[in-house]
This record gives structure tokens, sequence and C-alpha cells, in this order.
């Protein structure tokens, strides 16, 4: 369905004070717990807590960590593993 052209809503726009989560990362808890369901042969489930394990991203993984303003003094060390694999990728 075709829509009509209109400028973009002030509230979705990133002002130069905008950063990438990658300026916060030491601030992510190691994990969390979540409750889930555990069933017994009858079809009956108790709530449980379970800890997951917070598996994602720990460094700044920006292809452009050096030009982009989102990641502008981003203090977290650089995944340039996974920096470089992405590059290769282009
Ligand atoms: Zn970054």
């Amino acid at each position: 369905m075709p829509v009509m052209d209109h400028p973009i809503h002030p509230s979705t726009q990133h002002g130069a004070e905008f950063r990438y989560g990658c300026n916060n990362r030491n601030q992510k808890p190691r994990g969390y717990f979540v409750l889930t369901r555990h069933y017994f042969p009858s079809g009956e489930y108790e709530l449980r807590n379970e800890w997951i394990e917070n598996t994602m991203s720990k460094g700044c993984r920006n292809v452009d960590y050096k030009s982009h303003p989102g990641c502008k003094d981003c203090p977290a060390p650089k995944d340039l593993e996974y920096i470089n694999k992405m590059k290769e990728l282009k």
C-alpha cells in the first residue's frame, strides 16, 4: 500500500547527545530470573524461577565505531573479531 511521504516525527529522531548501548555495557547484569512453567505428568504445572545467563555481547560491535556519533567516546572494549568478520561480509 502506498504511503504519503511525511516528515520524521521529532520523538523518533536522534539528537547529537544520542549514544549507542555500548556506552553503558558495564551496567548490564550477569543475568536475570524468569518464571517458567514446570509440568507434572498430570498436566498441571508450577511456576519456578529460572536463571537466564546474559549472553549478549559485552564489547562494542559497531563497525563504524571510529566515526559514528553514536559511538563517540565509547568506553567499551571493541570486539574486533566480530567487527572484522562483519566488514568481510560487506
Ligand atoms: Zn561503541
